[in-house]
């Protein structure tokens, strides 16, 4: 088929014509996609391949600003790499498994799977109004089964490879619906989000995944993340939270009875060895194992109901900086292996039994957590690092956390922190009491899932060869279809015998399937890895797919997700590298955080309720209906309980997508957050308008007719430039160098945009002076620079001018240097330091060239009355200064 067949000329004649978006756009989208022109191509011999991916959604149905914020400025990206030359892979997909399904599952009776296939097909239909440049033939979701086939596969592979582990592990139990309850159906009381009931806490056996074995890659790996930002980095490192210590042994003063070694001693990690003659009690956590053991017998009642306690409290709960520290003796007695001294031991909130080895010693003068548990629980204080201009007492209720110099601390007395750290050590060490240790925050990420919408894990329980995974010729285990979901009784898949009840694929006796799934993030771990090779029936994907297109070029997402998703994605690349499946160390070679958008919002200052803006009156003060009382105004992240939301579809209905794009990329850098604003929107529609008519009056005009007609390069004779070609010339070279460099590296699609308007400033009314190369090379250039941010228009103005294929495919305009170079200067004329005046002098003539032309100036004639100045001060390029 040619493409004069195909190709939505504009009516072509000299009538002028009106920009009407919604006919452009949709003429443009359904155009592209009968060219197939979003398709990933295969690079070429020494092409770059350039992958650009936004972080995929989660199909709630309605598309919010959020998304097109993040789409619109991934495309961008993938848009001008296009035209730069690189294969450009651009995909989209779905994180599609997750409670809210589940629950309008329970809710309303409809079955998750159509409820969510429904919402994909809402959300892309949306999606597609704003002309995204996405290749939807390698499309995913998760909940399809060719792809949790795979998720299934690679939870074998991190199986087999020691990765993934049972243990017991607390969930949240709602005991009227006997059913375990996902932390966002627990409200903010403690409460069922169904039954009501007062939640508990439960052990129950759960899978994890070893990600703790990476913890020292993936913090040192950071470090190869530099075109990430800083802040995500930091937020990295600290959830991984390495630190260094020592791991020191208390022995107890009455071991219960044929104790082993480890039920003779308590052993603590802490960063500060350098305190430990400050140490004046140890504290277990109410769980831990030796709890039970050395609880003397005036103590246990009170024991076991704080232990009840705790476990009805959630971690957040327990360990909230808000709470007072709760926490009792348990009668058992420790020795401070520094100096033999005699501690008491304790059990407290604070202290988690899955944190470091579940006891801390207290040291209430240089800990402040220890500080407030021991003022509030009378326990003694003893200063050992010296506090600066206090003596050795602490300032107004504080703990000193800083190092400095050791004081009541034996031997060690006079060492600075950092010294008596190693000291301590070391001597603990020789003695053997003492280990250096590295510590991390990160704990193995629990996956277990006691719920229906997710992935099944592919595991069989056999009484006698327990775990044994599902072969991998019969994955998926496909979720069963047609489940009655009531939110009772239980995992929602363990009340399928039919389904989970399986012979062992080792023995063959009876034996049950896992009925527990995957918790989401799982599915989100290597989607972007399916998106390189996303038909593979045989594999996930092939090693060299993901050489071709990894790692990601340009990452795209909120920073909601600067921990959890990224580190897990993380962890992902690095163990299936270990297992031979890839080769790549990181999956995001650079990553942007855009921030969020936020609409105008009225808020009660008495109620705190939001009032929408449709109630608003407009005149004075904006004041609430109900009270009458005055508003704040405020913007704040768009959502409907703030009434502040405003939907894509009325955006794009009123103005177009590209109008839409052009506010959005122009209003803040990507990473800031957006305050929307209607009069700024109308304002981007305004100058499309303008560029519409630009492009109409060389159209249609004869003297300044613009053809761009098989013209891809534009060659010019400097000699023969006029004045007026040159000021354009470099106008328009100018703005190729700035666009090209605010899309490189840190984007700046705003100051990008703000180019945009200077380049059509400087050709309105300018055009039909030029001679004819550099105008057609002043629309071209304009045009392309146009296509990423307001692709529909672009693909218009370019055709209306006979350009040749898709604007899209044409290459990125190179600026020409020597067009950047000015000729003439203004030079200022000053008389003992004042302005007086200013004359066009040439750019590179030398310090004698312009003392003589400001000398012949009318400026010196005025002000020097004939007299020769006494002095002149020359700054080459800026001013002449006259002292007479
Ligand atoms: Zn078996």
């Amino acid at each position: 088929m040619s493409s004069a067949s195909t190709t939505p000329q504009p009516e072509s004649g000299s009538a002028a014509r009106r920009y009407d978006p919604l006919d452009t756009e949709q003429r443009w989208q359904s155009h592209w996609q009968s060219l197939d022109l979003d398709r990933t191509p295969e690079p070429k011999e020494g092409q770059k391949a350039f992958y650009a991916l936004s972080m995929f959604p989660y199909p709630s149905g309605s598309l919010h600003m959020g998304h097109v914020r993040n789409y619109v400025i991934t495309d961008v990206i993938a848009r001008a790499q296009r035209m730069r030359g690189d294969a450009v892979l651009h995909p989209m997909g779905w994180d599609a498994f997750g409670l809210p399904a589940e629950n309008a599952a329970i809710e309303r009776g409809i079955d998750p799977a159509v409820w969510t296939d429904r919402n994909i097909a809402q959300m892309k239909d949306q999606l597609a109004r704003l002309g995204l440049s996405i290749d939807w033939t390698r499309e995913q979701a998760t909940c399809h089964e060719d792809y949790y086939r795979w998720t299934q596969w690679l939870f074998l592979e991190l199986h087999d490879g020691g990765l993934a582990y049972q243990k017991e592990a607390q969930v949240n139990w709602d005991p009227i619906d006997q059913t375990v309850l996902a932390n966002e159906q627990v409200d903010a009381d403690g409460k069922s989000w169904r039954s009501g009931a007062v939640v508990e806490q439960r052990l129950l056996r759960q899978w994890f995944l070893k990600i703790t074995d990476y913890a020292d890659a993936l913090l040192d790996d950071l470090k190869l993340l530099k075109g990430w930002p800083e802040r995500v980095r930091t937020m990295q490192a600290n959830w991984i939270g390495r630190s260094q210590g020592a791991e020191i042994r208390f022995a107890l003063k009455h071991p219960p009875a044929n104790a082993a070694t480890d039920q003779s001693e308590i052993k603590v990690f802490t960063t500060r060895p350098d305190t430990l003659f400050g140490a004046s009690y140890v504290v277990l956590a109410p769980e831990h194992p030796l709890v039970d053991a050395i609880t003397t017998a005036e103590h246990r009642d009170q024991v076991t109901a704080f232990r009840d306690l705790m476990a009805s409290l959630s971690t957040e709960e327990r360990t909230a900086d808000d709470q007072p520290k709760r926490g009792i003796p348990i009668g058992a007695e420790v020795v401070n292996p520094v100096n033999g001294e005699t501690l008491p031991v304790w059990i407290a909130d604070y202290v988690l039994a899955d944190y470091g080895t579940g006891a801390v010693m207290g040291v209430p003068a240089h800990d402040q957590r220890d500080f407030l548990f021991a003022r509030r629980h009378e326990l003694p204080l003893r200063v050992v690092i010296q506090v600066p201009g206090a003596d050795e007492h602490l300032n107004d209720g504080q703990a000193w956390t800083e190092p400095g110099v050791l004081i009541h601390s034996g031997d060690f007395d006079g060492l600075p922190s950092d010294q008596a750290k190693q000291a301590i050590t070391a001597k603990g060490e020789a003695e053997g009491w003492a280990e250096a240790k590295v510590q991390f925050r990160l704990r193995d990420w629990l996956i277990s899932r006691q719920r229906y919408w997710g992935c099944p894990i592919p595991i069989i329980h056999c009484d006698s060869c327990g775990a044994v995974p599902v072969p991998r010729e019969q994955l998926p285990v496909a979720l069963p279809k047609d489940v009655d979901l009531s939110g009772r009784g239980g995992s929602p898949l363990a009340q399928l015998d039919e389904w989970a009840n399986v012979p062992c694929p080792c023995c063959g006796k009876a034996a049950k399937r896992e009925t527990d799934t995957m918790d989401t993030f799982m599915c989100s771990s290597w989607y972007f890895l399916r998106f390189a090779d996303p038909h593979n029936t045989d594999k996930p994907f092939t090693s060299e797919a993901i050489q071709r297109w990894l790692p990601v070029q340009q990452y795209v997402g909120g920073i909601e997700h600067a921990i959890l998703h990224l580190l897990y994605a993380r962890f992902f690349t690095k163990a299936l590298r270990d297992r031979g499946l890839l080769t790549i160390d990181e999956p995001f070679e650079r990553l942007l955080t855009q921030g969020m958008v936020q609409g105008v919002t009225y808020r009660n200052p008495r109620t705190g309720r939001y009032v929408a803006p449709a109630l608003v009156s407009d005149e004075g003060d904006p004041r609430d209906p109900d009270d009458g009382g005055v508003l704040e105004v405020l913007f704040e992240k768009m959502s409907k309980s703030k009434h502040n939301g405003v939907a894509p579809a009325d955006v794009i209905d009123r103005y177009g997508a590209d109008t839409a794009r052009m506010f959005i990329l122009f209003k803040a850098p990507p990473e800031k957050d957006l305050e929307w604003d209607d009069a700024d929107v109308e304002g981007q529609f305004r100058f499309l308008q303008r560029l519409w008519r630009l492009v109409e009056s060389v159209a249609t005009e004869g003297s300044a007719r613009v053809s761009l007609a098989g013209k891809t390069s534009f060659s010019v004779d400097p000699d023969s430039l006029s004045d007026d070609d040159k000021t354009v010339r470099r106008a328009v070279h100018t703005a190729i160098a700035e666009v090209s460099d605010d899309l490189s590296g840190d984007f700046q699609f705003n100051t990008a945009i703000s180019e945009l308007m200077k380049l059509s400033n400087a050709l309105n009314g300018n055009l039909e002076q030029l001679s004819a190369t550099v105008r057609e090379e002043a629309v071209s250039v304009l045009i392309r620079l146009l296509a990423p941010f307001a692709p529909h228009l672009a693909e218009e103005f370019w055709h209306r001018l006979q350009g040749e294929g898709s604007v899209h495919l044409q290459p990125w305009p190179e600026h020409d240097s020597s067009a950047l170079v000015q000729d003439t200067i203004e030079l200022v004329i000053q008389v003992k330091g004042k302005v007086r005046g200013s004359l066009q002098a040439p750019a590179d003539a030398d310090k004698a060239t312009l003392e003589a032309l400001a000398l012949s100036s009318d400026v010196a004639a005025k002000w020097l009355e004939g007299q020769p100045p006494k002095r002149v001060i020359v700054v080459p390029g800026k001013l002449v200064n006259l002292v007479p």
